[in-house]
């Protein structure tokens, strides 16, 4: 089959096939990557990209608006039915940008906010200096406990009783541990503070009942749709009914202007995913994976922070190896193993070197991969990262990956593919 977008445009169809083979040729453990269904990139690639509606269903700035209202109102149904949140605004572009929207609702500039040290697993939108979060508003951070690398709720009341911020920030980036929304809570009570659970990582693990859901504990939740939910690159926010009119007016004319419904319809066919019953088998998987992942590394000799996962994610530390996380990203990029490096719990390294690298099983789960693969996976990382400047290793684990990967196909070929084409050129 051969891909219309050849003909219209070989220039930009080429580097799409470009990507596309490096996603079919290599072990994908970017903990925050996916590979979304067909369904969701037909969507995606769809005529909504041409409307324009700013407003919300029922009252757009625009005309011609009755079909578009439908999809975002079968998104919005949809998420409430998933997540079970009283308010759902599907329109943010990212997780950054529902994240902006979400502390421009109930804040004011200057306000003190509090998240996870950002060299601990916090996100950038949660307050970094150069980070609309960190210019707009006062960003303090709670740390974790330093010898179990886990969340300890009663440091952290007593460092949010230093602060008192007006917000408190649940949720991470690089966090291997299940949270507990319900203790935020609490001590977001003792000092009056707003409880934010910013679910980008885990959605799809909440969406699946298998872990504890931040909906009736955090008034306000902001997450991506593309990480294990598996949806298309964007955000969204769910809050309490109380907060709806102020997020709504935050996302749009807050911080944003027209939504792109192209990008909702997909969000609406990965709800629509999410709540079939396959999607929790998926994410069962993704965390079995993890687990058999983290154990087969740890077998190898490597230390997993925090001692395990309970997640879709680990760090790996890689100090008693000698080698940076830099170093250690691009060892297992030249084998075709894609992960990325991170930093960890009080890491004496700087930020562009890090000590360890960051690992997830979503990405490979959806293609198919299970506990055999993982352990495969696992052993094929600790060849590479105990041999780094061994050539004949990677050479070695280089075939091996290829073999590997090409019994497990991408989601969406080849109706959708680039590549036939271009490898027959
Ligand atoms: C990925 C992530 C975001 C940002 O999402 P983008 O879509 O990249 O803007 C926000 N918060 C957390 C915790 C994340 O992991």
């Amino acid at each position: 089959m051969r891909n219309a977008l050849w003909d219209w445009d070989a220039e930009v169809a080429d580097a799409i096939a470009c990507e596309e083979r490096r996603q079919l040729g290599t072990i994908e453990l970017i903990a925050s990557e996916n590979f979304t269904s067909p369904a969701v990139m037909a969507a995606v690639g769809s005529v909504l990209t041409n409307k324009y509606a700013e407003g919300y269903p029922g009252r757009r700035y625009y005309g011609g608006c009755e079909c578009v209202d439908r999809v975002e109102e079968l998104a919005i149904a949809r998420a409430k039915q998933l997540f079970g949140a009283q308010h759902v605004n599907v329109q943010p572009h990212s997780g950054a940008q529902a994240n902006l929207a979400a502390m421009l609702a109930v804040l004011q500039p200057g306000d003190r906010i509090m998240g996870l040290s950002l060299r601990q697993g916090g996100h950038l939108t949660h307050g970094m200096d150069v980070n609309a979060s960190g210019r707009l508003f006062e960003p303090h951070f709670y740390t974790l406990h330093p010898e179990t690398e886990q969340l300890d709720y009663d440091l952290i009341r007593q460092q949010v009783h230093e602060v008192r911020p007006r917000l408190i920030i649940a949720g991470y980036s690089a966090y291997s541990r299940t949270i507990d929304f319900a203790r935020f809570r609490e001590i977001a009570d003792e000092v009056g503070a707003i409880l934010m659970a910013d679910i980008a990582h885990i959605a799809g693990i909440v969406a699946a009942g298998l872990h504890p859901t931040p909906v009736g504990a955090a008034q306000i939740i902001t997450t991506t749709t593309h990480k294990t939910l598996r949806g298309p690159r964007g955000g969204m926010i769910l809050c309490d009914a109380e907060y709806a009119a102020a997020i709504d007016k935050a996302v749009f004319p807050g911080t944003q202007g027209g939504p792109l419904m192209h990008i909702i319809a997909g969000k609406a066919v990965a709800f629509g995913e999410a709540l079939k019953p396959e999607f929790r088998v998926y994410i069962e998987r993704v965390l079995e994976n993890a687990r058999v992942l983290a154990e087969t590394l740890q077998s190898a000799g490597f230390r997993i922070v925090s001692g395990g996962t309970d997640n879709h994610l680990m760090l790996v530390d890689l100090t008693p190896l000698g080698i940076s996380g830099r170093k250690a990203e691009r060892a297992l990029d030249s084998v075709g193993i894609t992960v990325n490096k991170n930093a960890i719990p009080n890491d004496p390294r700087p930020p562009v070197q890090t000590s360890g690298i960051r690992l997830g099983t979503p990405a490979m789960t959806t293609r198919g991969f299970g506990p055999e693969e993982m352990r495969l996976t696992g052993r094929l990382i600790a060849d590479v990262l105990y041999n780094v400047d061994d050539e004949v290793v990677r050479e070695r684990v280089r075939a091996q990956v290829r073999e590997l990967v090409a019994q497990f196909p991408l989601p969406g070929a080849p109706a959708l593919s680039m590549v036939e084409h271009a490898t027959q050129d």
